[in-house]
């Protein structure tokens, strides 16, 4: 879908995809364009992903060189891909993976990870980080998504990891996936314990059922919870985070100290 067309491309802090624990604060080129592979109930981007004409002058073409040329003008590490899924533009993304790496940059993304086997071998020697949203551990949760199953996303992720590439797993916490989340922190500490996990709570956008919705107090807990389990069961993840939280918990937020909070996600925020 729209093909070396980007509706945003500009610098912005690694920490915005977010990826937590690969170069902190490192700089990169925001490569975001419009569509996506899949359509979840509550997503955050559903403007960009939903609602884009693709002759709307907001989309701005450009080549791959012209987009590494621009990275470059603005001193940064590399790319990044995020807002709405590299999938949808796979060919783009691509070519401007490949193209970076060859000027020595760095590329990343975030994306829902549904790559085909074949689609995952051209991109994975291009990436050096991924943040991986998981729609939960059953078919079900991909079925509302428009996919078929989770095994793929699983698939991938463990060729991700074996193929060195640095992942961190983000996924959304609502009112009935609290196992689902525990069972998913047990299956990525046996993959590895370096892999952060990130929990973002539910927002309701859109036509989403506001009920799907969890406390910051259950949140909270969940976010316990897992701690208590993988310090008990394998010393393995480190990083449990609750995304959409974060600043109403000082214990948390000196992780995020100087780090650029969307408008859009200031919104979301608790007042504290
Ligand atoms: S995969 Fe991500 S960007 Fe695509 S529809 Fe789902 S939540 Fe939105």
């Amino acid at each position: 879908m729209f093909p070396q067309r980007y509706l945003v491309l500009c610098p912005i802090s690694i920490e915005t995809m977010p990826i937590l624990h690969f170069y902190p604060g490192g700089k990169f080129l925001q490569a975001s364009t419009a569509g996506c592979n899949f359509d979840c109930s509550g997503c955050i981007s559903t403007v960009i992903v939903r609602e884009m004409d693709p002759n709307s002058k907001a989309m701005k073409e450009m080549s791959a060189s012209e987009v590494i040329a621009e990275a470059k003008n603005n001193d940064c590490l590399g790319i990044a891909f995020l807002m709405n899924d590299p999938l949808a533009s796979f060919l783009t993304f691509l070519q401007v993976a490949r193209e970076a790496k060859k000027e020595g940059m760095l590329v990343g993304c975030s994306s829902n990870a549904y790559f085909t086997e074949y689609s995952l071998s051209q991109l994975s020697p291009c990436l050096d980080f991924i943040n991986i949203g998981l729609k939960g551990l059953h078919d079900k949760a991909y079925h509302s998504c428009g996919g078929r199953s989770v095994q793929p996303v699983l698939r991938n992720l463990k060729i991700l990891y074996q193929d060195g590439v640095h992942i961190e797993v983000s996924c959304i916490a609502e009112q009935d996936n609290r196992q689902e989340i525990l069972s998913l922190a047990r299956l990525i500490a046996d993959i590895s314990k370096d892999i952060p996990l990130q929990i973002m709570r539910f927002i309701p956008l859109e036509k989403a059922d506001p009920a799907r919705e969890i406390s910051i107090r259950d949140a909270e807990s969940l976010v316990e919870e897992l701690k208590k389990l993988l310090i008990m069961s394998t010393f393995s993840i480190h990083q449990v985070l609750i995304g959409s939280i974060l600043l109403a918990h000082p214990a948390e937020k000196s992780l995020f100290n100087g780090i650029f909070m969307a408008p859009w996600v200031l919104k979301y925020l608790p007042k504290r």
